[in-house]
């Protein structure tokens, strides 16, 4: 096992991974920017090291700043977290050769899944079933564009290959309106991701977002942890996602987790790693596949008792998977809340003091956060504060007790999206289950305050 690790992040997940650093008995070396020289786990870290200015360019996302910290803290292995550097082939590349071990996949792996034409194609060949869709890039003759347009059959989407956080996608309705729309979304993919490659998918009307976590270790074995649905969605971010998920009959995830540990396998992945998939119809259709931590692990640890991160550090140190599909247990249900220091209706950033934060607690509520009272939400990253976890041996148990958490929740100074989230645990249609990536959006609109 590893004596040190060093964490390339902050906020939540920088405290998350720090406890689970401890609870193996491994050094925790924070890195952080000069708008992040204040947080509590910064100060909790064994060791930290400034690697420079607040903007994400300069610090978070400084690939030699963060490998020198590594170098001069003699730390062993870098976790990235999720965002900022962790679904970079280029640092996963560069921490390997300077000699660390990246907690995370092989760069070709990232590479591979990080390019959504690559991971589509890589999956269509594994057998995992895609959205249908071009087999690769948009041709360039605009008589192509709406040949393979009309094959695929409107409404399509045009995605950009290197795109991500819900950007580069746009939904074409008409052959009118097809040219144009590429040709735009090329222009914006190629600002935004350095990459003007696009393709297309039918754009599926109705249907629930539903992922499947897998671990797989070095030693060629692998399983799936059961689904999470993320379809409680506003332009395309996730904001509540569940686990299990309600009403898909079990055979069918345990087909899809198959397909998907076989995916694995094939490609000699490594890691915790996501597939995407749209769910409509009773099918699944793969749209991709994230080679990290994700945000929303939580209630996959939740409902299978296993420790996604810890296990993260033990297969990026060697060790084997303790246990066979068949021992992965799912047991009663749990819902997260993301709680963003936003407008709950506008959604507008509200970053500032924290002046007061009392969090909840109780049988089945776990919250991963990092701030406390007095805390300064720096304005310069991601609005997300925290997650509250609720667990329940059913649904509605797990629906009650995140009610009384959110009620029990204070956080003054700053406004946050929990007035959002206790309007949602109360709507009869989230109540009842299965909503779509529309639900929330809709939603919305009738609820226009
Ligand atoms: P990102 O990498 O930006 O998260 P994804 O490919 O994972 O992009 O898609 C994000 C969300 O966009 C999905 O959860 C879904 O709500 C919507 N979406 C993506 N592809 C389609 C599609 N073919 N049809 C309908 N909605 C889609």
């Amino acid at each position: 096992m590893f004596k040190k690790l060093l964490i390339a992040n902050r906020g939540e997940i920088a405290l998350r991974i720090q406890r689970a650093c401890r609870e193996l008995d491994v050094k925790a070396v924070m890195v952080y920017s000069e708008a992040d020289k204040d947080a509590k786990y910064v100060k909790l870290a064994d060791e930290a090291v400034c690697i420079g200015p607040a903007r994400s360019t300069d610090s978070y996302l400084n690939m030699p700043a963060i490998i020198a910290a590594a170098e001069v803290t003699d730390a062993e292995a870098i976790h990235p977290g999720y965002g900022f550097l962790s679904e970079n082939a280029n640092f996963a590349e560069r921490v390997e050769k300077s000699g660390f071990a990246f907690i995370g996949p092989t760069p070709e792996a990232i590479r591979m899944m990080g390019d959504k034409i690559s991971a589509k194609r890589a999956m269509t060949k594994a057998g995992v079933p895609c959205v249908p869709g071009s087999d690769g890039p948009v041709p360039e003759d605009p008589v192509a564009m709406r040949r393979m347009a009309k094959a695929i059959g409107y409404p399509i989407m045009i995605k950009a290959s290197g795109g991500g956080g819900g950007r580069g996608m746009r939904v074409v309705h008409t052959e009118a309106a097809l040219v144009s729309a590429i040709q735009t979304t090329q222009a914006e993919a190629a600002a935004a991701f350095n990459n003007p490659s696009v393709y297309m998918e039918k754009f599926l009307q109705n249907p629930r977002h539903i992922e499947i976590q897998i671990l797989a270790d070095q030693h060629g074995h692998a399983v799936y942890l059961w689904e999470r649905d993320c379809s409680m969605q506003r332009r395309h971010q996730k904001i509540l996602e569940e686990a299990p998920a309600f009403g898909i009959p079990r055979r069918l995830i345990e087909k899809i987790g198959e397909r998907c540990v076989a995916a694995c396998k094939k490609i000699g992945y490594r890691g915790a790693g996501t597939f995407e998939f749209l769910y409509e119809n009773g099918e699944f259709h793969f749209i991709e596949m994230n080679t990290r931590l994700q945000v929303e692990h939580p209630v996959t640890e939740w409902v299978t008792g296993i420790d996604i991160v810890r296990h993260q550090i033990l297969i990026a140190a060697g060790e084997k998977l303790p246990f066979t599909q068949r021992q992965i247990p799912l047991r009663g249900h749990a819902i997260e809340c993301r709680i963003n220091a936003e407008d709950p209706f506008n959604l507008m950033p509200s970053p500032g003091r924290i002046t007061l934060w009392h969090p909840p607690g109780g049988p089945g509520i776990r919250v991963d956060s990092h701030v406390y009272s007095n805390y300064v939400v720096p304005p310069y990253y991601d609005s997300m504060i925290g997650k509250i976890t609720a667990y329940g041996d059913t649904r509605e148990q797990a629906i009650a007790r995140m009610r009384t958490a959110l009620m029990e929740t204070v956080i003054e100074g700053i406004k946050t999206n929990i007035p959002l989230h206790q309007e949602l645990l109360v709507d009869a249609r989230f109540v009842e289950g299965g909503v779509s990536i529309n639900y929330l959006e809709g939603w919305l609109a009738s609820h226009q305050r």
